[in-house]
């Protein structure tokens, strides 16, 4: 099997993406798995897949105060905000196979809340990049109390992994959940159980 050198690629920066460079080891993957990357079918697939990786891990690319771009707004409440079953949509890094589910974002604001919209670009910005569900779950809630200096935050995301269901246990059924909670949610009970009962325990 034909090998090209790894250090094909030294112009493509840290965190970049080499997009020429992952379709021409696309289309070595394909030969390796017995398939002919010139047939029709495959034929533009290296670049398609190349394309498309580069849009799963833009994340990686994405500056968070670009992404919120002023979206911040004074408001004088101190009262639980809940953005509810945001589609999230993300790559296990152990298998670069999806795994997508619903994110649940409750913060308390001291002040300052997020734009509608920004919340659930946040929560892409981190599930666009190889990632643990654990991960991505702490960073959104991270990233949620530093941004509007909230008093607390709690995250919880529900999610199928296809590393699971399509292989390996093939478990088509079950759901991980994770939740992250930092500030008053963490401190106080009967804030976390508001959340709860806010988000419901609705299944995938
Ligand atoms: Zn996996």
């Amino acid at each position: 099997m034909p090998r090209r050198p790894a250090s094909a690629s030294k112009s493509a920066p840290p965190l970049g993406v080499d997009v020429a460079r992952i379709r021409d080891l696309v289309r070595e993957m394909l030969v390796a798995l017995g398939e002919d990357p010139d047939r029709e079918g495959l034929a533009r697939t290296p670049q398609r897949v190349a394309e498309a990786l580069a849009f799963l891990t833009s994340g990686n690319r994405t500056n968070l105060e670009r992404l919120i771009n002023g979206a911040i707004f004074t408001q004088q409440t101190n009262s639980m905000v809940i953005v509810k079953n945001i589609e999230v949509y993300s790559l296990c890094e152990h298998h670069m196979l999806p795994f997508y589910g619903r994110c649940h974002i409750g913060y308390i604001p001291t002040g300052k809340v997020f734009g509608v919209s920004k919340l659930a670009r946040l929560a892409d910005m981190y599930a666009r990049r190889l990632q643990l569900q654990e991960r991505l779950t702490e960073q959104i809630s991270q990233a949620v109390m530093e941004t509007v200096g909230a008093a607390g935050v709690g995250v919880m995301i529900e999610a199928r992994h296809l590393c699971m269901m399509m292989r390996g246990v093939e478990k088509q059924n079950s759901v991980m959940v994770t939740s992250s909670v930092l500030g008053a949610f963490r401190d106080s009970q009967a804030t976390r159980e508001e959340f709860l009962a806010l988000i419901g325990q609705r299944a995938v």
